[in-house]
């Protein structure tokens, strides 16, 4: 079975209202779909980690470097493709947007393979582990209003995500470290018994990352993300030394390379793989191994539409419990709560996170469909599509 075409599908819209992290504020809504046709009729489906013009600037990698290098393959030897990409791309980019583009074409490459052996994802990795997943609700992003304005909405925001059924709830800071701090006690406020976690996207000094870190350790938050750049080992490792709060990150990281660095470090409690950027399920199945290689259990990075969403609930199937035990540590869905109709609107079939979350106790059933277990509507895409 050859590979006939590869096509890129950059979906955009503005969102109803502007929203903020640590680094910017942001309006619109981007997703990058790729689209791999076969000569025996079977289309599959991935997806690349990128907002905005990073998305279009990731198109022209699929379209015009990767696809030219792959047309004709056999669909089959995804492995093959993926170190034929990567070998013609090293001295182009080892990590960053060539291998985002790379992580969708192999996404797609591996929902037809389930689809052509009649089999979900999770099956073709080796079986599911869960058969559904606890979701977590993220949301508590930053806006152009007063500290105190962030305060009382944060505590309110929070409450409502634990309301929706979700089991854990993730905040945004970035205002500077001491307004931060009141912002996760605003959240430590609402989300009451419920698990809370925090977002800094590499926003702090490594002294910043101490002060707000130590607040966090006093309200007992889950997790702090990306508390410094990640480029900073140095500052990982001093936090996770230094704090109780396990930090959480590796996002921003690629390919087994960049992972073997991070993990020997030794500075994070969790580990966080971005599927639709570190080269895609070929790539994380060897991060992933890496990662229980040191112990460090992992949370997917989710972002993005249904297609991500459905890959990485095969994952977290079919991701092995560590250590394992009678009531095992589990991971969890990382879910945004904030509005997003290239998620909820996208699918023939919705996955209906929400409605799942709200009618199972915040659990999220897997996809059991062959390949990532969706399909895209084809005329939701031409509608918001980029041309
Ligand atoms: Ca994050």
């Amino acid at each position: 079975m050859k590979i006939t075409s590869i096509r890129s599908h950059v979906l955009q819209c503005d969102m109803p209202e502007e929203l903020g992290y640590s680094q910017q504020y942001y309006a619109k809504r981007t997703a990058h779909l790729v689209e791999v046709t076969t000569d025996e009729g079977l289309t599959g489906w991935g997806e690349c980690f990128g907002p905005g013009n990073v998305a279009l600037a990731n198109k022209a990698i699929v379209e015009r470097v990767i696809a030219p290098m792959v047309l004709g393959m056999d669909v089959l030897d995804r492995d093959v493709i993926w170190h034929k990409v990567y070998n013609l791309l090293r001295d182009h980019g080892q990590k960053g947007m060539p291998i985002q583009a790379l992580s969708g074409v192999d996404i797609a490459l591996w929902d037809i393979a389930g689809k052509s052996a009649g089999l979900p994802l999770h099956k073709l990795i080796g079986g599911a582990h869960r058969t559904d997943v606890a979701a977590y609700g993220y949301g508590m992003m930053l806006k152009r209003e007063s500290v105190a304005d962030h305060v009382a909405r944060f505590e309110d925001e929070a409450a409502a995500i634990i309301g929706m059924g979700f089991s854990a709830t993730k905040m945004k800071v970035g205002l500077g470290a001491r307004d931060d701090v009141r912002l996760c006690e605003a959240v430590a406020r609402g989300a009451g018994e419920a698990r809370f976690m925090v977002d800094a996207n590499h926003a702090y000094t490594t002294s910043d990352a101490f002060y707000v870190g130590r607040a966090l350790d006093e309200l007992g938050a889950y997790w702090f993300e990306e508390p410094v750049a990640p480029e900073d080992h140095d500052g990982y490792r001093e936090l996770r030394a230094g704090l109780r709060t396990n930090i959480a990150g590796g996002e921003a990281e690629f390919a087994r390379w960049g992972w073997r660095s991070i993990l020997e470090n030794r500075g994070l409690d969790i580990a966080q793989p971005e599927v639709c950027a570190l080269g895609g399920i070929t790539e994380y199945l060897r991060v992933l191994a890496l990662c229980h290689a040191h112990f460090t259990p992992v949370v997917n990075h989710v972002w993005g539409s249904a297609v991500a969403v459905a890959t990485n609930l095969q994952l977290l199937a079919a991701m092995p419990p560590l250590p394992g035990g009678l009531h095992p540590w589990e991971p969890m869905l990382e879910f945004d709560t904030t509005e997003n109709r290239f998620r909820d609107e996208l699918l023939a079939e919705p996955l209906d996170i929400q409605g799942q979350v709200a009618r199972n106790s915040g659990r999220v059933t897997i996809p059991t469909a062959p390949g990532l277990g969706v399909t895209p509507d084809l005329a939701f895409i031409e509608m918001y599509e980029v041309r």
